[in-house]
Formats: structure tokens, sequence, C-alpha cells
């Protein structure tokens, strides 16, 4: 077969892929899934377990080497501990980590851990009950928090805290701070994405300017993470206390995108903020050769666009958050 890398025309190897397991979630927060929402992929559209290891499995060969379970709300698909057993053993898959809202981590935190997922990534924007409860649209804090718990015991390391920077919880980034410090967790600020209209509508806090007072407040300096991701750490010296910003507005990260997306129903989404994608499900239900299915992975990296543009052109995706995995 083909040679085991995956270079795009911009000349980016594409070697880290985000599998969003269910488009489903159980939180209905702000800026992504409206309250009310119904146009959920059907079930037997999802890919199943034995589809995706086939297909994780050619990208793996053709040089895929991390891949990050999302959603939706990933823990909420029946099994993943199962799925995730069987990517993390999928030959040349060096790395497994997962995105989640963490209601549900504390029962399934042990079990992914031994199934080799290694890093967590966990949505909170706040500290607070209420605002969380209106913020994510449940009540569930206390849950968060313990799953969080349960995933510092389960030995998950890094654990990261996703924090979407808005309007309503700027005034409380010094306090998670301090959250983080505490229990030894990785901030991560991100800028809020047109993504659909929910989001859309709430424009996005720039987070360049705090950026600056978090590095004069804490004496952070740059540094440097592993895991090819988009954000741009700070860190104290004694590297007690690291940050990231995921600044797709402000200061975009393109030329370094390392990465695809594949949906629930089998659609690989080649920008996050582009329309560019291809269909895989017909082709895995449709007795497709490996070699069909390589050549079509080939082709589909060649469509990977240049750059998204959430700044210039924010009315262009339509989708939200959820569809295609953050
Ligand atoms: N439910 C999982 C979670 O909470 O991590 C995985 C999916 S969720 C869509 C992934 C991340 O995307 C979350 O941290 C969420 O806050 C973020 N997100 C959703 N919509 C967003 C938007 N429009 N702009 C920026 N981040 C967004």
């Amino acid at each position: 077969m083909s040679s085991a890398t995956l270079i795009d025309r911009f000349g980016r190897r594409i070697e880290y892929l985000r599998l969003s397991v269910t488009d489903r979630c159980d939180l209905r927060c702000v800026y992504c899934i409206p309250e009310g929402f119904k146009d959920f992929e059907e079930p037997a559209h999802w890919l199943t377990f034995d589809e995706l290891e086939r297909l994780l499995g050619l990208f793996a060969r053709l040089g895929l080497k991390r891949v990050r379970f999302t959603g939706g709300e990933p823990l909420l698909r029946r099994n993943v501990t199962e799925l995730a057993r069987r990517v993390a053993s999928l030959p040349g898959i060096e790395d497994l980590s997962l995105s989640t809202n963490a209601t549900q981590l504390a029962p399934h935190a042990e079990a992914l851990k031994a199934a080799g997922v290694t890093r967590l990534n966990v949505s909170l924007d706040s500290l607070d009950a209420e605002r969380v409860a209106r913020i994510n649209g449940r009540p569930v804090l206390g849950q968060v928090l313990a799953g969080l718990e349960a995933g510092r015991a389960a030995g998950f390391a890094p654990i990261k805290i996703n924090m979407v920077a808005m309007q309503e919880n700027v005034d409380e980034i010094d306090r998670m701070v301090e959250y983080c410090i505490d229990r030894g967790f990785i901030l991560r600020l991100i800028e809020l994405m047109p993504m659909g209209d929910t989001a859309r509508k709430m424009g996005y806090v720039d987070l360049q300017p705090i950026k600056e007072q978090l590095r004069r407040r804490f004496g952070l300096v740059d540094a440097l993470l592993p895991g090819g991701g988009p954000a741009r750490y700070l860190a104290t010296p004694d590297r007690r206390f690291t940050v990231g910003f995921i600044t797709p507005i402000s200061q975009h990260f393109c030329d370094t995108c390392n990465r695809v997306r594949l949906t629930v129903d089998g659609v690989l989404h080649l920008c996050l903020g582009q329309e560019a994608r291809v269909e895989f499900r017909p082709l895995l239900r449709g007795g497709a050769s490996d070699a069909e299915i390589v050549e079509t992975i080939r082709h589909a990296i060649d469509m990977k666009p240049e750059r998204h543009e959430f700044r210039d052109a924010p009315e262009k995706v339509l989708r939200f958050m959820n569809m295609t995995g953050g």
C-alpha cells in the first residue's frame, strides 16, 4: 500500500483525527446545541464500531497517530469504552484522548483509562453552580466536579479544562486559574467560534488582552506543550501552572493545522470552519475495498482548505459544534 504519510496541498502532515462518536449531548450550552433541537443523526446512520475500527485502521496505515473522541457528549455513546479499547489497539495509533463535559465521567473514568485513553479535556465554563445551569443549560456543576476528581484519581494526565470565554464568565478567569493551580489542571481559554446561530449571536471575547493580563499577574512565560493542538501556552517558570489560549478569531492557527474530523455518520470534515467534506459511509456499507477507501482518504486530504474564515465570513458555518465535534 501507499507510503505512510498524509500531506495536504499546503505541506501540512495530517496525523490527528477527532471522532465525534455521537452528536447527542446531555447539555444545552448557550453557544452550541439550541434548546429544542431535534435534528440529530439517525442511529441507523451511526458508523458501527466495526466500521470505525476499519476506517481508522486505514487512516493509521496512512500515518494517523492521534485520535480524540468528542461529540456531542462522547460518554453518551453506549459502550464507548469498548470503542476506545479497539481504537487504542490499532497499529500506529500512539495517543487516544477524550473531550467530555464530565457529567458522566465518574462512573467511566477507570474503565476508560484501562481501555487506553490517556488524556482528558473537560469543559468547564464556570465554577458557580447557577452560572453553569444558565450557560450549560443544566444544573450539573456538582457532577462535573465529581467527574474531574474521578479523572484525577484514575490517573489521567494531563487533564485540561476548556473554558469558553464569554461576557458572562470573563470575571471568573482568575478564580478558574486558582482552581486549576490547586488541582494541577491545565487551563485552556477558548474564543467563541461563530458556528451555528447560537454562537454567532453571542460574539466573542478577544483573548489577547486577557493573555497579557495573566502574563503580568502570574509572571507567565511562553511554554510549549506536546500534542500538536492549536493552543498557545504560557506557564509559570516552575511549570506549576500552564494556561493555553485557543484564539481562532484573534489569531488563527491554520498554518499548523494537522487534523481532520469525522462525524458519527461517517462524514470527514476537512476544516472546522469550511464545508469541505467527504462521505465514507456509502463506501463502508457499499462493499468498497481497502484500496478504494485509502484512495478516498488521500483525495479528501487533498481537499483540505488552507484556512477557516471565521473572521471574514462568520455566516459561513451553519452546523453547530456538536455535529462536527469540537
Ligand atoms: N461534550 C464534549 C465536551 O464538552 O468537551 C465534546 C464536544 S464539545 C462541542 C467540545 C468543546 O467545544 C467544548 O469545550 C465546548 O465548550 C466547545 N464549543 C462548543 N461550541 C463552541 C463554539 N461555538 N466556539 C468555541 N467552542 C465551542
